[in-house]
């Protein structure tokens, strides 16, 4: 009968998460190239070194080395839940002990790491609830934000809870009936003391009460996460395989552009370059089926920590821009336009658009380019890349810019220069000098 229920509960949350997946690959079906993936082993040793060592996180020692604990906790703690669907399926208890001493290793360490986690959440949680914490906050952190992240974070809370009641009840069980014991439990076998003097019957349901809430609560999470911004333990660490690995300040020129400029230098080669039926698209991004896959990637694995915006030039000087409100905008907006777009495709329109509905010029100019929040964020995302198409969209196409920045494009268009000096009076200034007199 159990394995009856949990099939069926298995079978519903693979449905969902695979519906869910399912409606995101559609999403970024629409998008935008971005860059070929190339060079593995290189993001291999990126990802190893910047999502799995977490080495950004360390640029804050202790925080970081209390999150790093939590997320090699969960890589730790994921083998017993594959362990879990395994028991659950076939009616097995403990089915990967027969791995040994490597079993016992990934047991006893799962079991320290749910104490740790489970500290560390609560510390977390706190931060959030009764500290003042200035990168929590800040207009794009509306109050569905931090009721999202706190939702999240007590999930995670009781997942601890749960495990370690159902590593001490499975001591407490064990030992009861003189049977062996599977791995090893320090914290559990500690806990397990709390159950001595019960009756098997009662040790038993409270092991069954523990295994079953820690499982439902894994599959509940598991669909809650593409839906909320701990979607990221899931997106982080392939976002920071698919970072972009080129230097930081380097811009990347258009396709549609230098085929323009091709044509103007040499147009027998453009026309050999461009496809017969190469369409024009739109210069830049407008809206959000405009990003490429990479700028929707990023805004899903953006764990709004704020590191970015903390350090971000513009926003210390009280400017509008935010490097974190921008990608949460982008994923708003995805997510606003999904419907549509899944059942029109890239040709729905609802009258919105990511820049002004969302996003202002004014943020957008506000931005220096410095490359900092794409530095200090903690998963590689690359704001200012998908804030510069967003400009080449107003100023390629509507011809919108700030008025200093008109002057210089309609300076560069007459004299080759940002400078109003005409070319033919470039070297006026020389004119005087003794090396024109000799
Ligand atoms: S690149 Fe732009 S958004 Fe990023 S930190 Fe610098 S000014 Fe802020
Ligand atoms: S973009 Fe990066 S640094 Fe900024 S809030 Fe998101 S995860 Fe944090």
């Amino acid at each position: 009968m159990n394995q009856i229920i949990f099939a069926i509960a298995l079978f519903i949350t693979l449905g969902i998460f695979g519906f869910t997946t399912w409606r995101y690959v559609r999403l970024f079906m629409l998008t935008k190239p971005a860059f070929p993936v190339r060079n593995f082993g290189k993001r291999f040793g990126l990802m190893m070194k910047v999502a799995i060592g977490q080495t950004k996180m360390f640029r804050r020692p202790i925080l970081g080395f209390i999150h790093a604990l939590v997320f090699w906790g969960f890589l730790v703690i994921l083998m017993g839940s594959i362990e879990m669907v395994i028991d659950g399926l076939f009616g097995f208890e403990r089915s990967l002990a027969f791995l040994g001493w490597f079993y016992d290793f990934m047991m006893g360490t799962g079991d320290i790491f749910a104490l740790i986690i489970g500290v560390a959440i609560l510390v977390f949680l706190s931060r959030r609830l009764f500290m003042h914490v200035k990168r929590f906050e800040g207009i794009e952190m509306k109050h569905i934000s931090h009721i999202d992240a706190n939702v999240a974070l007590t999930i995670i809370f009781l997942l601890m809870v749960s495990l370690l009641g159902l590593n001490a009840t499975y001591v407490a069980k064990q030992t009861l009936v003189n049977a062996e014991i599977h791995g090893i439990f320090p914290i559990g076998a500690l806990i397990s003391q709390l159950f001595s003097g019960m009756p098997i019957e009662t040790i038993h349901i409270y092991h069954e009460i523990s295994w079953w809430s820690h499982i439902l609560l894994i599959f509940i999470f598991a669909n809650l996460l593409p839906y909320s911004k701990h979607f990221h333990v899931f997106m982080s660490v392939p976002n920071v395989f698919l970072s972009r690995l080129e230097p930081l300040g380097k811009l990347t020129n258009m396709d549609s552009v230098t085929r323009e400029v091709k044509l103007m230098m040499d147009p027998e080669t453009a026309y050999a370059a461009a496809p017969a039926d190469a369409t024009v698209e739109r210069f830049g991004v407008l809206d959000a089926e405009d990003a490429s896959w990479k700028n929707y990637l990023d805004s899903l694995a953006c764990t709004e920590c704020g590191r970015c915006t903390e350090v971000c030039p513009a926003n210390i000087t009280g400017k509008k821009l935010s490097p974190r409100k921008v990608m949460m905008d982008l994923r708003a907006r995805m997510k606003e336009k999904r419907n549509g777009l899944l059942k029109e495709g890239k040709e729905f329109t609802d009258g919105k658009s990511l820049i002004r509905d969302y996003i202002s010029e004014e943020e957008l100019w506000a931005c220096t380019t410095c490359n900092a929040c794409a530095q200090e964020c903690p998963i590689n995302i690359d704001h200012p890349k998908f804030i510069i198409d967003m400009r080449r969209y107003l100023v390629m196409e509507e011809g919108s810019a700030p008025g200093e920045l008109k002057a210089t494009f309609s300076n560069i268009e007459n004299n080759g220069a940002p400078w109003q000096y005409s070319p033919d009076d470039r070297l006026l200034w020389a004119e005087d000098l003794e090396m024109n007199k000799v």
